[in-house]
Parts: structure tokens; C-alpha cells; sequence
């Protein structure tokens, strides 16, 4: 290709520029936000912590050889084993070495990815705000943005590829539908979750922890009953970010009392941090209203060369970690596809088809989950009964057996398909766990 567009400058979308530099001459990221500004106001999401599951670290280095080493230098974390610390309703995941991951904070695991993304002599940021597609006959061949500093005359840039990585609030759809092409349905879950983040400085305490993360489980019925949920990370800077969680009328507020006292009633670590530590920001709140997907492959027609990547595609409830991750692997899928040989200017079901797998895994993983809440109202899936009472077991023979635990984290991590908790081998052995017990 002579030149792909991104559009959208973030965690996605640098992901993606980085796997077309391989495949373009020239590739173009189109952002309204000035990226190096920590306070930028794009995506202010990125102020809450973020986990990096172990799939999306791999990917990660797939991508850029090197990079964790470059960040641990920086003062970023990586732990395993006993450093990384998974409580469910209060209880202690077995460890497992197997399992790394990163502890930093967004904006600095987006600066390292950003850095490396633009050191590369074939990939530029252009800063403005993408306004619409140009579309020919059957394909995409360009965009249309405006520069910033601009008000509305609109630049076009041709392009023989262009990604949409614009996050939750792209607009893709809306241009589709302007030019007269279908609109990818959308699949809505309202949850209606709040989430507050601070930062603490971290000291001697807790010492080779990296990430703790409390869940509550089926000994609760999903409810903050035993245990609040939250997490820890230790970050850059010689800093804790702890982030609490709830839905509904148990949303966390900006209270910097209110936070403490509720760190006061999570797992030992947070509990620790919260008695120990000063708190060294304000507390930042954000409300997830709903889970959504973009289904592409639903569309009865779609212009050749474009696809889209990141929030874009889905967003789903952070508590599973899974956005950076499903990005990453994006990136993967898009790389396979223009590997196997496919057309710029061909519609990318082929891309699509691929990131669909580990899309509808998260999809799936999360929304099934949320409909343990009383307050989420569905849509239910089919089996839905069926499907929670196995998952409740199954997470609660994890939580005795050293393999269940094993297979269960390797698909909280996104390193195996969900499917590979209905393999008949772990049904019977989570059989025999709970009928010993
Ligand atoms: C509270 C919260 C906590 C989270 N925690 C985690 C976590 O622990 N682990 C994890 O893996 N994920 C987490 N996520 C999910 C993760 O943040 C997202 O999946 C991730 O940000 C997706 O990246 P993105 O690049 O697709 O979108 P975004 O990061 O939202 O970026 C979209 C970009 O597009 C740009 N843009 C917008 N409009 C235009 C336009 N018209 N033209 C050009 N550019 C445009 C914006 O300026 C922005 O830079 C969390 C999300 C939330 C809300």
C-alpha cells in the first residue's frame, strides 16, 4: 500500500500503525488531542488504572521487541507469581509463575507504545480531528479531517487503507450511513458502573507486590457483600494506583475519606495501603454507562479497505481488564490478514472474522458476568441459566485446585478461548473438587 490512515491516536490506534508500517509506505495517524499531554482530554478513561492482562503484555513485546524492558528501566514493575494477587469474595487465588504482568500506569505504558510507534521512519501523526470518509465506487480512498487550530474547513487525505481507532465514540458509523452504505449493528448492556482511582506513595509495605485484585464471587452472589472490589498496582514513580469499584447506588465517589474507608474494607493489600500510605492525588471518578459492540460482519456490505480496531469495535466493563489487551490482539488479526495476501481495496471480512473470535470471547466473558447484577436487566443470551450455574462452579473449584485455577486464569488472561473451561476434562475434575469437598 502507498499510504493507510489512522484515525484515532491511542493505545488502538498506535497498535494498529505499527503493525500497517509493515504494509504501507506511509501511515498517517490523524488525533485532535495533544498526546503527549498528560491531562489531554480524548480519553479520560486513561486516568483510571489500567491492568495489562498477560496476553496483551505478550502482544505487546510481539510487537515491540524490548519494550518492557525499556519501561521496567523507567521505573515501571513486572511481576509473577506471588507478586501478582488474585482475591475472590476474600479468598487467595493460588499463584502462578506462569502469569506476568505490568505495573503502570496507563498514560506511561501509551507513552512507551507511542515513542516507538513514531520512531518508526515510515508512521506520522497528523493533529486534527477526522471529519468523514471519501468513498469511490466500492472502496474507502481517503479521509477527511479538519487541522487543529482550524474551525471547519475540511483537509482530504487519500489513503488505500484507512482504520477506525476513534474509541466508543467513533462516528463511523453515522459517515457510513451518510454515504449511504449500512450501519454495523450495535449491541448495547447497560451496567451503569462507577470506578474512582488514586494515587498513594509507596514505601516498604507490601513489599514484591505488583497487582492485587479483588473480585466479589459466588460466595456473595457477585454483591460487595464480603469484600469491596478494587485493585492495586505498583507503578512508576514509586506510586500505588488503587482503583475501587461499584454499580449502581455503590458507585465510589470523589471523597478522599470515603475511598479510604472503603479501601478499609477490601483485601489485606488494599487495606494496608489505605492504613500506611499517603495519598498523593485526587480521587478521579469515571461512569461506565454501558457495555457495546459494533458487529461488522453483521453489515450486509462494507466499502473495501476499512476496518476499525479498539473501542471502536468494543467496549466492554473495564473490571475484566480486557480493552488494552482486545487492541493488542487486533493488531494481531490485522497483521494476519494483510499477511495472507488480501487486497487493500477489498472489504476486510477477513479481518474482521479474525478479531471477531477473541471480541465475542470478551464479549461474551463480561456481559454473561454482568447479569449476575440484579440492576442489569440483559439482554439475556441463550443457556444464559445453564451457562452461570457451570461458570459458578467452575470458578469455585478454581479456587481449590491448583489446574482449574490454572485453566481459569489462562481465559481471564485472554490466553485461551472460554471454550477451554468446557473442555470435558476440566468439567469432570471441577466435578470431583466439589463433590470431595
Ligand atoms: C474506567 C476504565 C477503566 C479501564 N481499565 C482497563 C484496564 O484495566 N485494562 C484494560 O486493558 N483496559 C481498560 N479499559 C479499557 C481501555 O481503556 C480501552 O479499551 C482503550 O482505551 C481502547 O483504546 P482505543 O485506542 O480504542 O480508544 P481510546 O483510548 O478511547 O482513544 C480514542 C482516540 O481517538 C481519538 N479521536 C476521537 N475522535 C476522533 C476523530 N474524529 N478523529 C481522530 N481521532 C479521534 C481520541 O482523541 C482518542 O485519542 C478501561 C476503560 C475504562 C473506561
Amino acid at each position: 500500500m502507498q499510504r493507510a490512515v489512522v484515525l484515532g491516536g491511542s493505545f488502538a490506534g498506535l497498535m494498529a500503525a505499527r503493525v500497517l508500517s509493515d504494509y504501507a509506505e506511509d501511515v498517517v495517524i490523524v488525533e485532535p488531542d495533544c498526546l503527549d499531554d498528560a491531562s489531554r482530554t480524548g480519553a479520560p478513561h486513561r486516568r483510571q488504572l489500567h491492568a495489562l492482562l498477560a496476553m496483551g503484555h505478550t502482544q505487546l513485546e510481539r510487537w515491540f521487541p524490548g519494550i518492557t524492558k525499556e519501561m521496567t528501566t523507567q521505573g515501571a514493575l513486572v511481576g509473577r507469581g506471588e507478586a501478582v494477587q488474585f482475591y475472590v469474595d476474600g479468598h487467595r487465588r493460588l499463584p502462578l509463575e506462569e502469569v506476568e504482568m505490568l505495573g503502570a500506569t496507563r498514560p506511561f505504558i501509551e507513552r512507551a507504545v507511542r515513542l516507538r510507534t513514531r520512531g518508526l521512519p515510515n508512521v506520522r501523526i497528523i493533529a486534527g480531528r477526522g471529519q468523514g470518509l471519501l468513498i469511490q465506487g466500492k472502496c474507502v480512498r481517503g479521509v477527511r479531517y479538519i487541522p487543529n487550530g482550524q474551525q471547519t474547513e475540511t483537509t482530504t487525505l487519500t489513503a488505500d487503507f484507512v482504520v477506525d481507532a476513534m474509541g466508543r465514540s467513533s462516528r463511523l458509523s453515522a459517515w457510513l450511513e451518510q454515504e449511504g452504505w449500512p450501519v454495523p449493528p450495535l449491541d448495547r448492556m447497560t451496567i451503569d458502573l462507577g470506578y474512582a482511582t488514586a494515587s498513594f506513595r509507596r514505601g516498604s509495605e507490601l513489599p514484591g507486590t505488583v497487582i492485587a485484585h479483588s473480585a466479589p464471587g459466588p460466595a456473595s452472589d457477585y454483591q460487595p457483600t464480603l469484600c469491596e472490589p478494587g485493585a492495586l498496582a505498583a507503578v512508576e514513580d514509586s506510586r500505588w494506583t488503587v482503583v475501587l469499584a461499584g454499580y449502581a447506588g455503590h458507585r465510589p465517589s470523589r471523597d478522599p475519606q470515603e475511598f479510604r474507608s472503603r479501601m478499609r474494607r477490601c483485601v489485606q493489600p488494599l487495606r494496608e495501603v489505605a492504613e500506611q500510605c499517603e495519598l498523593e492525588s485526587d480521587v478521579e471518578t469515571f461512569h461506565f454507562r454501558e457495555s457495546r459492540r459494533r458487529r461488522f460482519l453483521a453489515a450486509s456490505r462494507l466499502p473495501g479497505g476499512l476496518a476499525a480496531v479498539g473501542d471502536a469495535v468494543a467496549s466492554i466493563n473495564p473490571i475484566y481488564g480486557q480493552g488494552l489487551t482486545l487492541a493488542a490482539l487486533q493488531a494481531s488479526a490485522l497483521a494476519a490478514y494483510l499477511r495472507s495476501g488480501a487486497a487493500a481495496h477489498e472489504p476486510a471480512w477477513g479481518y474482521f472474522q479474525r478479531a471477531d473470535v477473541f471480541v465475542n470471547a470478551g464479549w461474551n466473558l463480561s456481559t454473561t458476568a454482568d447479569l449476575a447484577q440484579p440492576h442489569v436487566i440483559g439482554p439475556y443470551p441463550r443457556g444464559y441459566a445453564l451457562m452461570r450455574w457451570v461458570g459458578d462452579k467452575i470458578t469455585q473449584a478454581s479456587l481449590q485446585d491448583a489446574e482449574i485455577n490454572r485453566a481459569y486464569m489462562s481465559v481471564v488472561h485472554m490466553q485461551q478461548h472460554p471454550r477451554a473451561l468446557a473442555r470435558p476434562r476440566v468439567l469432570m475434575r471441577a466435578a470431583r473438587v466439589l463433590l470431595a469437598r
